[in-house]
């Protein structure tokens, strides 16, 4: 098959920035060269800077975003810690899966599919969690739930940890970590951040850090030998080169999501964040012109993916079959029992302006009218 350039509307990964494809490309340094231990530390502070923290602990970890939600769970898991999980679509219920793994005692909240997380009824659900979990943004529904406001909740009645998959927020939509009272954030690079995937961006606070699993389960996530990698051991020996082996850092992918960030903060997180809402907006507006219904909850729906009910008698697949086949256009099928009845188009990182949402509106009502037996565009 030829290589073509598609346009990645899905769910992510998204298409990235060029710049972050520059990094990529730049000539490969060593894991322990000066030259990335500089890139590496201003990457983390690129990060510290998305999230909204000032966590010390805050760095990329090496493998995809479900590996920052595993690291989230196995560090602070300990055996039978009661975890209240708000559930509003597939990444809560994963979350779910994730700390039942961890040995935890889960209290399942679930939340109809398409509505936002609701504090008062996650409070209620028990009188002392050890650790409440939520999803900022659920890419299965299109759903932006207010983590403010449950932070705000959460602080207000617990002692409890709050722990939140910011996967497909970060760099898209208004984050505040600090602010909102996040005890540990992992997100994912392929998202808003406009980076390719391979690196989850994981943030832990002091609070939680001292609640820690001293020893978990998983030796590759543990968030104690993990400082030492990202520099922590050397700062605290007030050394150069305090730098310890822990394992390879994946340095083209670093250098990629350094010059991302750097991207994204030169254009400002304000900017980009109204740049994800005024896509979205334009985007959804232009599917109602269609005549098409949306999924997710007015009031709580993401800007940077948004999830559209499939016509009736319209085959889904067959028009997602015609996006990518005749306009290189990926979108996504919607997820469990919405599979076939929802599409899911996502407008994140450099695909969050106007020519992405005219490009997908046209290529839309071509196919829509292709499906519902109308002339047949292009061939
Ligand atoms: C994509 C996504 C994940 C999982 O990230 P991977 O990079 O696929 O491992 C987790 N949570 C949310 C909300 C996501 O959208």
């Amino acid at each position: 098959m030829s290589i073509v350039t598609r346009h990645l509307f899905g769910p992510g990964p998204t298409n990235p920035y060029p710049e972050a494809t520059e990094g990529l490309a730049r000539p490969l340094l060593g894991h322990l060269d000066p030259a990335f231990i500089e890139i590496m530390d201003e990457t983390c502070d690129r990060l510290r800077q998305a999230w909204g923290t000032s966590n010390a602990r805050t760095l990329p970890l090496s493998a995809t975003g479900s590996a920052g939600m595993e690291a989230a769970f196995v560090n602070t898991v300990h055996p039978g810690d009661v975890v209240v999980v708000a559930v509003n679509g597939l990444f809560g219920q994963r979350m779910c899966d994730v700390a039942a793994r961890c040995g935890a005692e889960v209290v399942a909240v679930e939340h109809p599919w398409g509505s936002p997380v609701d504090p008062e009824r996650v409070l209620a659900a028990h009188p002392s969690p050890a650790i409440v979990a939520a999803v900022h943004a659920e890419t299965s529904t299109g759903v932006r739930s207010d983590i403010a406001a449950l932070g705000e909740a959460v602080r207000s009645a617990t002692d409890a940890l709050l722990v939140v998959d910011a996967v497909t927020s970060i760099g898209g939509l208004e984050l505040r970590a600090d602010e909102w009272g996040i005890d540990v954030g992992y997100a994912g690079t392929q998202k808003c951040l406009g980076v390719a995937p391979g690196l989850a961006p994981f943030t832990i606070g002091e609070r939680a850090f001292a609640r820690r699993v001293e020893r978990p389960q998983s030796w590759y996530l543990d968030l104690g030998l993990l400082g030492g990698y990202v520099g922590e051991a050397g700062a605290k020996a007030g050394g150069s080169g305090g730098r310890t082996y822990h394992h390879t850092a994946p340095v083209a992918m670093v250098s990629s999501l350094h010059a991302g960030l750097g991207r994204v903060l030169d254009e400002g997180l304000e900017n980009v964040w109204a740049r994800h809402a005024a896509a979205g907006a334009a985007l959804q507006d232009g599917l109602e012109a269609m005549g098409l219904e949306l999924f997710a909850e007015k009031g709580s729906r993401l800007p940077d993916l948004t999830t559209v009910r499939v016509p009736d008698g319209v085959d889904s697949a067959a028009v997602r079959r015609t996006l990518l086949e005749r306009y290189d256009i990926e979108i996504g099928a919607g997820v469990g029992e919405f599979a076939s009845s929802v599409w899911r188009i996502g407008l994140m990182g450099p695909n969050a302006r106007p020519a992405a949402v005219r490009l997908i509106l046209g290529a839309l009502s071509e196919a829509l009218d292709e499906a519902r037996g109308g002339s047949a565009s292009g061939d």
